[in-house]
Order: C-alpha cells, then structure tokens, then sequence
C-alpha cells in the first residue's frame, strides 16, 4: 500500500500516531508552542529524558517514549532558526528526514508533523511548506513501504492551507513530469 500524507489543522498532541514529532530546540529543553503543548499532554517524563540526551543539534532530531500521550515515541526534531541561508533549507529538510528514519528504526507505522520552524524559529510557511512536503515526498519515494501515513498537524488555517496547497503542486509536478516522460 502506498503511504498517505495527511493534513489536518488543529493540535498535534490529539492526532492518533506512533510517533509524535516535537518542534524542539537544541537544549531539548521544554519551551512554547509544540514543545508547550507535549509537555502539558504527555507530562515531565518526557523532558526529563530529553535532559539526559543533553542536546541535538539543528537539522537532527532524537527520539523519547511518549509518556501520557498516545503515541509510542515522541520524535524531538530541532528545525533551524530562520536566517535566510541555503544551510535553512538543508536543515529543515533533514530534520524531516531524520524523523522518518527513526519511524524506520522504531517500527512506527505512522508519523505526525507540526510546522517545524515556522512559530519561534520565524521561518516563512509559504518556504517551510514546500521544504517540509518536498522532503516527505523524496523520503517516500525512497521507502515506499517505509510508513503507512504522514499526518501534517497544522494549528491554524492559513498554515493548513499553506501545506496542503505545496502538497497538491508537488503532485501536479509529478502528474506532469509522468506525462512527459510518457510523451517523450
Ligand atoms: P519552532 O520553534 O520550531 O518555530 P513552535 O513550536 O514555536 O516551533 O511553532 C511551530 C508551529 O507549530 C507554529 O506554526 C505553531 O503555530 C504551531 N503550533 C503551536 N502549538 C501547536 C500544537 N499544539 N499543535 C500543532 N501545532 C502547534
């Protein structure tokens, strides 16, 4: 079965997933947004495991258990600090993909994402989107069977909106370079 990419708005800590992924830092220290609303759902245990990692840097991300939440892990991705930098693109893309393996590593069949980067981090959704959705789709394409479905979890509407609609061009791209190819 060919995974599905999913996109939802609304919190990321009430998606139904193996795998969580927290919008963390490099401290792995629990902070604001996502990482505000993992701890105040899925408890200090959490954290407190994050501690004894002691640090992830930009572009990486390292896995914990999930404590009260559902999920089995919570994957703690730490996406870069917007500059404008071709190194941005890289390292938003490779936290992605490092998610996706460890959901490899893990046996977790399923994976949600926030908008890594986009809320203190200041990246421009309308880039993160294409980034985050392009990375997802290459990692696919290498692991067909790798997952079952990615959920996007997107807080608010014009963010929701932002990721679906790089989603439906990245498949419009790919109807048309098969056409082509057909054609040529
Ligand atoms: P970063 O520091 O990587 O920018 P943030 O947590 O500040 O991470 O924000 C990342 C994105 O997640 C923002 O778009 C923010 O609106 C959104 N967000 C905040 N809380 C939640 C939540 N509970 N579920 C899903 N998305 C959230």
């Amino acid at each position: 079965m060919a995974a599905s990419i999913e996109f939802i708005q609304g919190d990321i800590t009430q998606v139904a997933a193996d795998a969580i992924v927290n919008a963390a830092n490099s401290e792995l220290e629990a902070g604001s947004g996502v990482c505000g609303a993992i701890l105040k759902a899925g408890g200090a245990s959490i954290f407190e495991e994050c501690r004894r990692i002691g640090g992830c840097p930009p572009g990486s991300a390292v896995a914990t258990g999930a404590g009260t939440l559902k999920a089995k892990f919570v994957f703690h991705a730490v996406g870069p600090v917007y500059h404008g930098r071709e190194k941005d693109v890289e390292q938003l893309a490779s936290c992605h993909l490092k998610c996706l393996d460890l959901a490899l590593v893990k046996g977790c069949r399923s994976i949600a994402f926030p908008a890594i980067s986009t809320g203190v981090y200041g990246y421009p959704v309308a880039e993160a989107s294409v980034i985050a959705v392009g990375s997802v789709h290459g990692w696919l394409l290498n692991h067909p069977d790798g997952v079952d479905r990615v959920i996007f979890a997107l807080f608010d509407a014009p963010t929701f909106n932002a990721y679906r609609s790089a989603h439906e061009t990245r498949l419009k791209m790919v109807e048309q370079e098969k056409k082509r190819r057909a054609g040529g």
